[in-house]
């Protein structure tokens, strides 16, 4: 288990620390934009109407501070982004990422299409899911710096365009790690769970809240050990891989999402250099 560690620490001591970890930023969709400006005290940050996480940028001077922004898979390359920050826009550019395709053949075909009572159920979870990923929190310092949540290789990158029996699907929009049916899955940074549930596509699923607009999902499990409210320690088990909703094998797909947007997790693992570290 790789120590999780909190940006507040750093934040007194910016100097290059083993605490200093940001994200690695990545400006594509599906990746994390750090965002540099200048505003007073207690900014308010949003794009694409959701609120976004800042941190303080001592580095760069007073008034400093850093949005660190989650972009969608689906955003627009050839468009310029927009933050508003205290109802003033900021606009950055992204580029375009082409991801690879997957194509994968599952055996239950209501997986892949769904009948008009599975597709209520499915709206039904995706609203509670979407309730979860909207969810603001604040605690002491935001976390931003992950281990990896199961031991397995990585069986699906992020970010794959999806095919299922032959037919498109939504992009995959977390990492899949391989990983025997029963293996603990352990919470990656401290956190609140904020959701369980039985979901149609993705089976026994966990969110948790990180913080900040960052929140962390859990899906295919064999057994759900927490539930919502319980507070979570880096390292505490959420429970046990498993097959359940709409899979090929035993495996953990463990998503990331910050402001709303999916992105690549592996952004959050990765040990990268403070920004003053260039
Ligand atoms: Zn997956």
């Amino acid at each position: 288990m790789l120590p999780v560690l909190l940006l507040g620490s750093l934040l007194t001591a910016h100097a290059a620390s083993a605490d200093s970890r940001l994200p690695q930023e990545s400006r594509v969709p599906g990746g994390v934009a750090l965002v540099p400006f200048q505003a007073a005290a207690a900014p308010r940050v949003s794009y694409q109407d959701a609120r976004v996480l800042v941190v303080p940028n001592p580095a760069a001077g007073p008034d400093q501070w850093l949005a660190v922004v989650g972009i969608p898979l689906d955003a627009d390359a050839s468009a310029s982004q927009q933050l508003d920050i205290n109802g003033k826009a900021l606009a950055f550019d992204i580029k375009d990422k082409t991801y690879k395709a997957q194509y994968l053949t599952v055996k239950n075909k209501r997986h892949v299409d769904p009948d008009p009572e599975d597709l209520k159920r499915w709206t039904r979870e995706r609203a509670e899911m979407d309730a979860a990923f909207s969810y603001w929190s604040e605690p002491a310092a935001p976390v931003l710096h992950f281990a990896l949540p199961a031991d397995g290789r990585f069986s699906s990158p992020f970010g794959l365009k999806r095919y299922f029996n032959q037919q498109p699907r939504n992009p995959h929009s977390g990492l899949d790690i391989a990983a025997p049916e029963g293996a603990p899955i352990r919470a990656p940074a401290p956190g609140v769970v904020r959701a369980t549930g039985n979901y149609f596509f993705n089976g026994n699923t966990i969110i948790v809240d990180h913080g900040f607009g960052l929140s962390s999902l859990y899906c295919h499990l064999s057994r759900i050990d927490v539930a919502p409210g319980q507070s979570m320690a880096a390292g505490e088990q959420l429970g046990l891989v498993g097959k359940t909703g709409r899979v090929t094998g035993a495996h953990l797909h463990w998503s990331l999402s910050l402001n709303n947007a999916r992105v690549d997790p592996l952004l959050f693992v990765n040990e990268q250099p403070f920004i003053d570290k260039k």
